[in-house]
């Protein structure tokens, strides 16, 4: 079997481009344009790279941006109070604080700064809980809803799936579960201290990898037909790989490119909750 493709590049596509009809439409009703408000600290190159793409793409749909760049000696509380300005300010939608910031920014403080309904990452407390309850009205983090997205539009089945998720992470795993358990998944988190993960793995319909380990899942892990999401951005040579070693594509029944999986949708769904912001609370 060859596996068939989870497009990411391509769902990402049809997300952006209906965005930007809605947008369009909002503009052309008289509405105010959405402001996506990007704040840089430091001068990490693959975080300056990460901002840069997502400023891109939210141009690309009509979105204004606005460039926050702060330099790396920064205090917490400097950065608490242009979140306090951003979040009172009327014309921004969303607030993105690239993570990670320098070691000494205590971001768990930032984020709790942040205006939930701003907050387009998905990280404050106050929209964590919500997706945790499975509750409406909470912003969904961007690299879960990307891979729920992306396995939707491809119609792979997820009600009554065995899906497990191998990572816990609280931007990655954890929503991921979260997600996967609200449409109805049976749901498998697994970790390091998971005791024999193959055996987990052989189960899954819809197998998700998010460890950040290079050739993790190998091919025997894999359940025939299974669909595997490939999350990580893990660095071999300069390459982006993800967790799946050689083979898999042989086995699985859907598989996502790596790059050119998640790593769209992720952005894709910044721009939508973007978008999704600013009509919460400017219908
Ligand atoms: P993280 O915070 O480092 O978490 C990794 C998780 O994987 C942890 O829960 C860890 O378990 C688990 N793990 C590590 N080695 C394992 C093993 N051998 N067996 C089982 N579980 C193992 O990473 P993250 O932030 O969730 O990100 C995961 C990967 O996705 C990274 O490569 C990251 O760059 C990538 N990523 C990609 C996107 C995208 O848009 N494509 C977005 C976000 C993240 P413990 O909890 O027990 O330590």
């Amino acid at each position: 079997m060859t596996a068939r493709v989870l497009d990411g590049k391509a769902v990402a596509r049809q997300i952006l481009d209906d965005i930007a009809a809605k947008v369009s439409a909002r503009i052309a009703a008289g509405k105010a344009r959405p402001t996506l408000a990007t704040v840089l600290i430091g001068d990490n190159p693959a975080s300056a790279t990460y901002v840069r793409l997502k400023q891109r793409d939210a141009s690309g749909v009509g979105i204004e941006t606005e460039d926050h760049r702060l330099p790396s000696a920064t205090t917490t509380e400097q950065l608490m109070e242009l979140i306090d300005g951003l979040n009172r300010d009327a014309s921004v939608s969303g607030i993105l604080v690239q993570q990670p910031g320098p070691d000494k920014i205590d971001m768990a403080r930032v984020v709790l700064a942040l205006d939930p309904m701003k907050d387009v990452d998905g990280f404050h407390p106050v929209n964590v809980g919500l997706v945790a309850l499975g509750l409406p009205g909470g912003v969904e983090p961007c690299t879960p809803a990307g891979i729920i997205e992306l396995l939707e539009r491809s119609q792979v089945p997820i009600e009554g799936a065995n899906a497990v998720v191998v990572g816990r992470s609280n931007i990655v795993g954890k929503p991921t579960a979260a997600l996967l358990l609200k449409r109805n998944a049976t749901v498998t988190l697994c970790h390091t201290r998971t005791r024999d993960l193959a055996d987990h793995t052989r189960r899954a319909d819809i197998l998700v990898a998010a460890a950040g380990r290079v050739n993790l899942i190998t091919k025997e892990m894999v359940k025939p037909g299974a669909a595997v999401v490939d999350v990580s951005t893990n660095r071999v040579d300069g390459r982006q790989v993800g967790d799946l070693g050689p083979g898999v594509e042989e086995v699985a029944g859907w598989l996502t490119p790596n790059p050119g999986g998640v790593g769209p949708m992720t952005r894709a769904m910044l721009v939508r909750n973007t978008y999704e912001a600013e009509v919460r609370r400017r219908p």
